[in-house]
Formats: C-alpha cells, structure tokens, sequence
C-alpha cells in the first residue's frame, strides 16, 4: 500500500517533495521586530527561486516591489474565469527557522518519532494526527527548527500542479494567476498583495492542515491597547500623591472572565479576549489584547466589556487617566464567500474528484483570504498535509500534500467546464 489518493498523487509526489525540501531549506523567517519590507531578506531568495522555476514552466512572470512574485498559465479552454492560486513564502518566528533540513521518515509505523536535535518527539499520544498517517511518508525537521510546511507545502503544491498542467495542454484549464508573497506570518502579507494586477475572479491560498479541509470562515478580529496612566512620585515622599499605574493594570487583568472568554476555555465557534503583551511601570501601564469572533455583534460585545472592566477599575482612582484604542485587524471572511457560493463548491467539488470527502472548517484564526475576500478577491482555504505549525514538531505527510497537488489540477479542471455551484 502507498496510501496515496489517487495515480496522479502518487506521480506528482517525488517532485513535489523534492521542491519542498528545496525550499524549505531556504530561511525565509519573516520577523515583527523589522520595519523593513520584505521584513527580512531570505523570503526574497525564495521569491526569485521561485520566480525562475515558474519562467522555466513557461509562466510569464513579474516580481513586484513588495517582493510578491506573479505569474500566469494561460488557459487551454476559451471563455473561463481566471482563477488565482496563494500561498505565503515567509515562516513564523514563533520557532527557529534558520538550518532546516528536512527528514523523511517512510511508511510511518504509527510510533514515537524521535528527532536527532533537541530532544524533540512526535508522539502520537500528544498529536492524535499523527495516528491518521500510519503508513505514509512523514517530513520533519530535525527537531531544532520549524519544518516550514506552513507554508512551504502549499507553495510547493502550487508549484507542483502548475508544472503538471503546464506539461499536459490537453487538459482543460482556466487561465491560472499564482501569487507566493512575503510576511503573511506578521500579519503583513494580504495588505500588500496586488489584487488589481492579479485580475483573478477568485482566488484559493493553500494555508490549511488536515487532508480535505475546505475553509470560508475565519475569525472578525481587533486589536486593544488600554493605556493607563497613574502619578508617580520619588516613593519616600508619596504617601496620599503617588498612583501606581501598574497595579490598576494588574487590576483590570484580575477583573478579565477566567473561566471563559479565553482562548485557553474555548473552542469551536466561541470567541475570546486574550491579553498578549503587559508593559508597566507606577507612572504608565499598557496592556495590548486581543479580541476574536466568528460573529461581528458579539465581537463588538468582547470589546465592550474589556472596555466596561477598564473604566471601572481606573474610575476608583479619579486622578489616574485610560484610554482605549481599537485597532481593526481583519474581518470574518464568510459573509463575501456566501456572496458567491460557487467559489467554495469548486473546490468542494475538486476535493471530491480526489476522493476525499470536504471537510467545512472555521479557523480559529486569519488567513490571506480574510484580507483578500474583504478586498474583492473571495479567497477560500485549502488544506496543505503539514501539521503542528509554528513548532520544532512540524510535520507533514508527502501522501495529504501530494493530495494537496491533485486537488489544484483538479480544481483547474472545475473552473474550465465553467462549474455552476448547486443553489439552494
Ligand atoms: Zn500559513
């Protein structure tokens, strides 16, 4: 057994894994603390990489100064809609991203995974999904850096399918515009994609996990900063004068709902405020948080009370001042791609042509497609194979990315019979 899909996941595979140990190699760690854009100069080596493997497939391709890279396939069938194709270059900097060097382990037996560097395990006890995979081919790092599958395995995938198309002109295809851009990990990414040049009706980023994951929903999400500033005084000679900001932020902290409300009490659907970053001292206090929703009402509600518990706390000293600030991070992106249903249903039905049931999931989180979507370009999620993001226990499964890889010829094949999306 090779556990794959289907014949064309299983052809597609050895290249596919050879272009996602290349780049993963490549330390394309975007970072917060750079101001500069692309924030770090790896994610731009990849970017020309790429750049030159999509010329050599015979895409015309353009490289803009946001270091996004741009490229066309043009269609085999006439009259289609251009379909777009996404993922990110760039990894997070929540784990080490420098010196990956990507480990295949075949015909996983289902066991502890034990990886050469930093002590670092795979166990299926912990990571249920890797009880889903006995049998493939997993990739890891070697345990002291992230793997980089997120999202190196939807780059990879893209890649991957655009070179079977391009090799196979027989096959009907819409005219397909791909864009691998820097910096989504900082949350800079979809702002700076060129959405008027890309000139797609839709577009798909290959940012998910799970073999079969189809995403239209994200998180409504807002950033909070209260500021709070007391009076300080030498504290010798403070009595009745000094007011200690940091223990009114330590107050409004206290004053929070400990047993819900937070990412770490709920799941599913329920959304959180979540206090990320505390700086204090007796003369200024500022608390950053974040407030996350799938429903804008309740959302609205989330930072409402934040700012209810704020006012109480800093009103029991008239002498001490609050501001709130509300910064609109990005919305949920379900209501543009109910607009047009037929968005979702192609890859819904791309996904089924594989063989794998779709699995409709809200994420917990953004993705490119939230911004996008909100910008004009409906931009659903489609899963990658890899797991564990953001951690030395990165993994993925050569078997769901190459699955990953048939799905996007697949979904070429909806758009170019001019797919209509069953209405209700
Ligand atoms: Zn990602």
């Amino acid at each position: 057994m090779t556990h794959y899909t289907s014949p064309l996941a299983e052809a597609l595979a050895p290249g596919l894994l050879k272009r996602f140990v290349r780049y993963a190699r490549i330390d394309t760690q975007s970072s917060r603390d750079s101001t500069a854009r692309p924030s770090t100069p790896g994610q731009l080596d990849l970017v020309r990489l790429l750049a030159e493997e999509l010329r050599a497939l015979g895409l015309e391709v353009r490289i803009a100064e946001t270091g996004f890279v741009y490229g066309t396939l043009p269609a085999t069938v006439a009259g289609a809609d251009v379909v777009g194709l996404s993922a990110h270059v760039d990894v997070s900097p929540d784990a080490p991203g420098a010196g990956v060097e990507p480990i295949v382990h075949p015909d996983y037996d289902g066991g502890v995974i034990a990886l050469p560097h930093g002590g670092t395990t795979l166990d299926p006890e912990r990571m249920p999904a890797l009880l889903a995979c006995v049998g493939h081919d997993l990739v890891t790092s070697s345990g002291d850096t992230l793997l980089g599958a997120d999202d190196k395995a939807g780059v990879a995938e893209i890649v991957t399918a655009l070179a079977h198309l391009a090799a196979h002109p027989e096959l009907p295809r819409p005219e397909l515009r791909v864009a691998f851009g820097p910096d989504e990990e900082i949350g800079d990414g979809a702002t700076r994609f060129g959405i008027e040049g890309f000139g797609a009706r839709c577009a798909y980023t290959l940012d998910g996990s799970t073999i079969g994951e189809l995403q239209d929903e994200t998180f409504s999400a807002v950033a909070v900063t209260l500021t709070i500033t007391g009076v300080d005084v030498h504290p010798g000679t403070a009595h009745g004068i000094l007011v200690n900001a940091a223990k009114l932020a330590g107050r409004v902290l206290a004053a929070l709902p400990a047993d819900r409300l937070s990412p770490e009490t709920t799941t599913g659907r329920e959304g959180f405020l979540h206090p990320t970053e505390v700086r204090a001292t007796a003369t200024r206090a500022v608390v950053q948080l974040i407030a996350r929703d799938f429903d804008d009402a309740r959302l609205d509600e989330h930072v409402a009370l934040v700012r209810r518990l704020a006012e109480e706390v800093v009103a029991t000293e008239p002498r001490a001042r609050l501001e709130v600030e509300v910064r609109e991070q990005y919305r949920n992106m379900r209501a543009h791609l109910d607009a047009v249903p037929e968005v979702t249903e192609a890859a819904a039905e791309a996904i089924r042509r594989e063989g794998i049931v779709p699995v409709r999931t809200q994420i917990r989180g953004g993705t490119d497609g939230s911004i996008l979507s909100a910008r004009g370009l409906p931009t659903p999620n489609l899963f990658t194979g890899g797991h564990e993001y953001h951690s030395v226990r990165e993994w993925g499964s050569l078997q769901e990315m190459a699955a990953a890889a048939a799905v996007i010829v697949h979904l070429a094949g909806v758009w170019a019979e001019g797919f209509e999306a069953e209405r209700p």
